[in-house]
């Protein structure tokens, strides 16, 4: 028996352009794209008429253990039972997916209950997306510690990475997260655009990383930061806010990804009790860099480095589950294509996350993750934020079509 969606246009992510056809579903895969379907006796056929198919989203940057809710960032889960992180977690996890994100990546989670949600996930017991984790994310000696001491694991120099990264390995990481800079959301005592992890200690986990056949992802804001990180060989850029010509010229040549979070303050903003509430001295940081960011995310594009969406979903206001609004970011503040933002959300993530044979397009053999929309995104990029169906590997999660 297999399972059809019959009637929708099938986006094709790699020109832009749609396609008439009816996608036939078996054992969790695309079976078929047939132009007109031809469903056996006991088939099971959903019908998609004038919808638009894209393939499942993927958020390549969230945090699944950090609640949206709490406008101090300040350790959250102080003086809550461990239990409270993971029961968040989970229903952070269930939100995402009914959004149409069905593959996130957690870089940087609370002491690996994300690392058990995902295990939840993938024996079928919670739903969720398909969960790529990092574990706890590495950093140098710093203030911010204290702000996440369940995300962070303190190691400084070549020897204590070393030992870190494989301490990540061995909770079942699927790649390692670094600081290569200070962060927007830290204690007041650090300053985001600071150096903090040097090259030599980049290359440590980078070469740790790849041994095992894994790779990093570095958090970099600041110039040099992303030097560092793009030249180390990380697979991956966060942020990337305060680059130049140069510096993104480095990463198109090496073929580094930028995740670029372009919607962090635009979500906070949004949020008016969160946003009145945030400490001065992030608020302050949010909306001195958030035009620049957003212009050099543009700029990165036009340098030809290869963009992955990301939310940082996680951060005040950003709330899990309102993933889709990252798209809308890309285009409207920092000048992609809906395409070239849906794109990133599809098959350039799914090649980031080295997925691109089962994830990113709805082609034959790859997983049945769909989603559709009652409007066509390149019209309105809106239109993602109002998913109707959530179909992961075969199986519907949400179906709202016939509403
Ligand atoms: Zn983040």
């Amino acid at each position: 028996m297999s399972r059809w969606i019959r009637g929708g246009s099938i986006y094709d992510v790699h020109t832009g352009t749609y396609r008439r056809q009816d996608i036939e579903i078996a054992e969790g895969r695309i079976a078929r794209l047939a132009n007109t379907a031809r469903p056996a006796a006991g088939d099971d056929v959903i019908d998609a008429k004038g919808a638009f198919l894209l393939p499942g989203l993927i958020d390549c940057h969230v945090h699944l253990c950090m609640p949206t809710e709490a406008a101090n960032p300040d350790n959250p889960w102080r003086g809550q039972p461990a239990g409270a992180v993971a029961i968040y977690a989970a229903e952070a996890a269930r939100r995402t997916l009914l959004a149409g994100i069905t593959t996130a990546r957690d870089v940087g989670g609370w002491d690996y209950h994300e690392i058990a949600v995902r295990g939840a996930i993938n024996r079928g017991i919670i739903p969720g997306p398909r969960l790529f984790c990092a574990g706890r994310l590495l950093s140098i000696t710093t203030a911010t510690v204290d702000y996440y001491p369940g995300m962070y694991e303190v190691a400084d120099g070549p020897d204590e990475i070393r030992r870190a990264a494989r301490r990540q390995l061995a909770q079942g990481a699927d790649f390692i997260k670094i600081m290569a800079t200070g962060a927007l959301t830290s204690s007041e005592y650090e300053d985001s655009r600071a150096i903090q992890y040097t090259l030599e200690e980049i290359k440590v986990a980078v070469a740790i990383a790849e041994d095992n056949y894994k790779y990093v992802a570095a958090h970099a804001h600041a110039e040099a930061g992303i030097r560092n990180a793009a030249l180390a060989g990380c697979r991956s850029i966060e942020h990337g806010s305060f680059g130049n010509e140069e510096i993104y010229g480095v990463m198109a040549e090496k073929g580094t990804y930028l995740v670029p979070t372009c919607c962090v303050v635009s979500a906070m903003l949004a949020d008016n009790q969160v946003s009145a509430t945030v400490p001065r001295h992030i608020h302050q940081r949010y909306v001195e860099f958030d035009e620049i960011h957003l212009k050099n995310v543009g700029l990165a594009k036009r340098c030809g480095v290869p963009i992955a969406m990301g939310t940082d979903a996680g951060t005040p206001g950003n709330h899990h589950g309102d993933n889709a609004q990252e798209l809308v970011s890309m285009v409207r503040g920092a000048g992609l294509s809906p395409h070239e933002s849906v794109a990133a959300a599809t098959i350039d993530a799914a090649r980031l996350l080295r997925q691109e044979a089962n994830l990113g397009s709805l082609e034959v053999g790859k997983f049945a993750d769909v989603i559709a929309l009652a409007e066509d995104p390149l019209a309105r990029i809106e239109a993602v934020r109002d998913v109707r169906l959530v179909m992961k590997g075969g199986a519907v999660v949400r179906d709202d079509l016939a509403a």
